[in-house]
């Protein structure tokens, strides 16, 4: 490499250290009831998104491992030769379980983002999207090149304003992350909804934090706040509480014809494994099969947050629902520090830094799963106490 190519990337890393911002790779090995293994050290994971703790389920090995018999990797893109059997049972259990005409898979929840926008997005259109957003919805704004306007979901006003004076534009989307993933707050979809209807703009929504976890039916926050039938596109992710990997989009058989033909990132990268497709379709059965694996996980989270009311110094995102629990701490050094001795009392939660959060607002982000039973909850909210007490004095 170029001596200029080595002395920048030695300039970024040092930046980065001294920043506080520098992350390192470590190797995590998972096991049952949310435990897992780093350096030799058995942890509880509190840093998994497997909500509903379905990636160790034993109905789900057995689905991947029937599966895996007609080989492992799909060969080719789903358009080619890669679309399975078991890709067409999983899109057809995915549009019964949404209640949609028809069901996408893409090989993540990112490349279904990305693809999406990009496929429907026009660059003579102009995209709506909230600012706390997930990096791969911006991705796929930028990428359709249209005007791009950042609004905060907090002051719809602005937004509205901002839909009035859009004349100008050939068509308006509103583009939102169903559950703020390092805020764990939900959007207004209801409000959302009602200005796409005023100002005639189509609403795409990113459960990937909502499927399986919220709805009566574990559909997600739209069906939570009984949207679905407002919202243009339903993207989700097969990686979070359905314990797999893939991304869908669920909608009309329309939409889904017109994603087929046009979405690159679906066109152009190999379907996911087969086996992964009957995993995923196992862990729906059990999702719609066992409701209360969802109300426990809710339970849990409203009693952690309740314990963790009243923090010296630091403080849970307010709004915040269902099993993402971020602290808010501050400087990027302190929250590292926090996160290192919650690793000394056997637990593992991730800081969360700058670029992933803005600048001021570093934090522990806590997931929990319905692994955790209501006594250990009561133990965790101690140890985190205790931890803020001693960084406050
Ligand atoms: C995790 C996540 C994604 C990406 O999903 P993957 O299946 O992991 O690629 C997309 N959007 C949001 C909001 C996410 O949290």
């Amino acid at each position: 490499m170029s001596r200029g190519f080595d002395e920048w990337l030695t300039t970024q890393l040092d930046d980065l250290e001294r920043e506080g911002l520098k992350r390192t790779r470590r190797v995590v090995t998972s096991e049952p009831d949310a435990w897992c293994v780093i350096e030799g050290r058995r942890l509880r994971n509190l840093a998994s998104n497997d909500y509903l703790n379905l990636a160790h389920d034993p109905r789900v090995i057995a689905a991947a491992q029937d599966a895996l018999r007609s080989g492992v990797g799909a060969g080719a893109s789903a358009l080619v030769s890669g679309r399975s059997p078991w890709h067409e049972e999983l899109e057809q259990t995915i549009a019964n379980f949404e209640g949609t005409e028809a069901a996408l898979l893409f090989p993540t929840g990112f490349a279904a983002n990305v693809g999406t926008l990009r496929a429907l997005v026009a660059p003579e259109d102009t995209v709506f999207c909230d600012r706390l957003n997930h990096a791969s919805l911006i991705d796929g704004c930028r990428q359709s090149q249209a005007r791009m306007r950042v609004y905060r979901h907090e002051e719809l006003d602005v937004l509205e304003r901002e839909l009035k004076r859009s004349t100008s534009t050939a068509r308006r989307w509103i583009v939102t992350d169903s559950v703020f993933s390092m805020d764990g707050t939900l959007a207004p979809l209801s409000d959302l909804c009602d200005l796409a209807e005023r100002f005639d703009a189509s609403v795409i929504v990113d459960e990937a934090h909502g499927t399986g976890v919220f709805g009566e039916l574990g559909r997600g926050v739209c069906e939570l706040t009984q949207t679905e039938h407002r919202v243009a596109v339903r993207i989700g992710t097969l990686s979070k509480a359905v314990g797999t990997l893939g991304g869908f989009v669920v909608g009309s058989r329309k939409l889904v014809d017109w994603l087929w033909n046009a979405a690159r990132t679906q066109v152009f990268s190999t379907a996911l494994p087969p086996a992964i497709c009957a995993a995923a379709n196992a862990a729906f059965q059990i999702i719609q099969a066992e409701p209360q694996r969802r109300r426990h996980l809710l339970a849990i989270s409203q009693q952690l947050k309740d314990e963790l009311s009243s923090l010296s110094g630091w403080s849970v995102v307010a709004g915040s629902v269902g099993p993402i629990v971020p602290i808010v701490i501050g400087e990027p050094t302190v929250a590292t520090a926090a996160s290192k001795q919650l690793l000394e009392h056997g637990l593992l939660v991730p800081a969360i830094r700058p670029p992933t959060v803005r600048r001021g607002t570093s934090r522990l982000r806590i997931s929990l799963t319905t692994a955790f039973q209501s006594a250990e909850i009561s133990e965790l909210a101690a140890v985190i106490r205790s931890i803020a007490d001693a960084a406050s004095t």
